[in-house]
């Protein structure tokens, strides 16, 4: 298989080209990020970040022509960080009134059971979003906030949710089932609902388009390698395994997160190390992974450490590799045939190191990673396996925000019956 030329494929977004930009907007417990995204073309109009919301001193930049304007003020909630952005676009450029807004795209960490698909927000939308704050306690109050303020400063355009967890709820019932007591299970919610969806199915729809191929006729698995971290399986298009799990703390070892532990460690350190709830979820989410087991989370620091002979953060990226490896292992078992290994996020783009240690022995797998195909750096997806291989392995840069600017459209566009556009 080859990678067919841009020039080359379809585009299936040439459709939205009536539509103007999305304002994309994702909203975490203490930061505020955007993006002015052309749905057809791809591009990021504008972008910025907001930083450090509700402490002393924020730290604010907008990014737009090739311009970084960046300002370090107080911004109390929210909503000030939503005005400050607005007002930005206003001031620094580009203004909103130009840019066409045809929706606003806010990414939501857990849809629970209740959200498979991207969904025009209304009241009620919110007050399901409120619902499920017990399964993301310090994501969805920040998520609704966002959008409530969002809708407030922008009545008139469609507002759409999108969820992390919605691509994951295809996942067959022996894979998103825990195996503990029904009944409790079934009470609380607790079952495995994977995240980082969006970034899954872009990776899996790129991957098919890019090589000319249908994606119902592709096995994948992705490597989503940021801070958070996480696998899958995908099968045909729809994903038979993932693993993040009740919340994004299972499976991988991540920048902080411990990934998968034996779930008797919280036990013995409740009762042995005079740990309550709240000391434990930020020892699992907060001071393990690579920073917990070498100090540094960033895996360019991990290198500069394990460079100038540091034990910890040698023995830190061996246990982060280790882990990759057996994910792979069980999805190959899972999938029965893999066509493509996708790496992809911060890591898995960037780090040329990582991707030949998670690859090397698997040469019995029928993947193997070549030396100089590897170490091509670049924005665009391109095969790093050799020739030989069975299995291809790929760099595939994700664009989340593109990828819910797009589901965006479609929900508005789903709305209206005679649209005649369809999703590639
Ligand atoms: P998230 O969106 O989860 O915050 P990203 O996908 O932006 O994370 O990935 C962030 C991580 O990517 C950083 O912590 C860093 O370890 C890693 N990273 C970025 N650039 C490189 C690089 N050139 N080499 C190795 N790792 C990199």
């Amino acid at each position: 298989m080859s990678i067919v030329p841009e020039a080359e494929r379809p585009n299936p977004y040439s459709a939205y080209g009536a539509h103007g930009s999305v304002l994309v907007l994702n909203s975490g417990s203490s930061s505020l990020k955007y993006q002015l995204v052309n749905p057809v073309g791809g591009e990021a109009i504008a972008r910025g970040t907001i930083e450090r919301i509700g402490e002393s001193s924020g730290i604010v930049t907008h990014r737009f022509a090739g311009n970084t304007t960046e300002r370090e003020l107080e911004v109390p909630d929210h909503g000030a960080a939503l005005r400050l952005a607005l007002g930005l676009f206003e001031e620094v450029g580009p203004r909103l009134a130009d840019a066409g807004i045809y929706a606003v795209g806010h990414r939501v960490v857990h849809g629970g059971e209740l959200f498979s698909r991207p969904v025009v927000v209304d009241d009620d939308v919110v007050a399901k979003i409120h619902d499920l704050v017990p399964l993301a306690p310090l994501h969805n109050p920040a998520n609704v906030q966002g959008i409530e303020v969002a809708r407030e400063l922008l009545p008139d355009v469609p507002h759409v949710a999108v969820f992390d967890t919605a691509f994951f709820q295809a996942l067959p019932e022996h894979a998103y089932t825990y195996a503990i007591d029904r009944e409790v299970a079934r009470a609380h919610g607790v079952r495995r609902y994977g995240f980082h969806g969006t970034s899954h199915q872009y990776v899996v729809g790129k991957v098919a388009r890019v090589l000319g191929r249908r994606v119902q006729d592709l096995n994948t698995i992705v490597l989503h390698l940021g801070n958070g971290a996480s696998a899958s399986a995908v099968r045909g298009g729809v994903p038979v395994d993932t693993s993040m799990g009740l919340t994004p703390l299972e499976g991988l070892v991540m920048g902080t997160r411990s990934g998968d532990i034996d779930p008797a460690v919280v036990f013995h350190l409740a009762r042995n190390a005079g740990m309550d709830v709240n000391d434990l979820d930020t020892l699992l989410n907060k001071r393990s992974g690579l920073k917990g087991l070498a100090g540094e989370n960033d895996m360019r620091e991990l290198r500069r450490l394990i460079d100038a002979g540091d034990d910890d953060a040698r023995v830190a990226f061996d246990v982060y590799i280790h882990r990759l490896k057996k994910y792979i292992g069980a999805y190959h078992a899972v999938l029965g045939r893999v066509d493509v290994v996708a790496f992809t996020a911060g890591v898995g783009e960037n780090s040329a190191e990582v991707r030949a240690a998670v690859c090397d022995g698997l040469e019995s797998l029928g993947i193997d990673v070549d030396e100089q195909r590897n170490a091509v750096r670049g924005d665009e997806p391109r095969i790093i396996s050799p020739a030989w291989t069975s299995t291809l392995v790929m760099v595939v840069p994700t664009m989340e925000e593109l990828a819910i600017a797009r589901q965006c459209v479609e929900a508005v566009e789903d709305l209206r019956p005679a649209s005649g556009i369809t999703a590639g």
